[in-house]
């Protein structure tokens, strides 16, 4: 007798995701021809972030960690908090 083995997903780890925290901004979305103050350090740069506003891809990388490093102390707090 044989037992029905479960799937196992293998393919999952076939494929390589980006390290976390580092943005692709090949993309053309990504660019404009004008360059606008950063809105985290204001040097004048011509990337733009997800959201269309102008920002330097090191600029939005360290303010996603930032913004995680935040959310991550404010759960631990959270869940200390009884
Ligand atoms: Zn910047």
């Amino acid at each position: 007798m044989s037992r029905p083995r479960p799937r196992s997903a293998q393919s999952a780890s076939a494929k390589g995701p980006d390290p976390p925290g580092v943005l692709d901004w090949g993309d053309g979305r990504h660019w404009s021809s004008t360059a606008l103050p950063c809105r985290y350090c204001d040097t004048p740069t011509h990337l733009r972030d997800s959201k269309s506003k102008p920002a330097h891809k090191a600029c939005a990388e360290q303010a996603l960690a930032t913004q995680a490093a935040d959310a991550a102390a404010a759960y631990q707090k959270e869940a200390l908090t009884p």
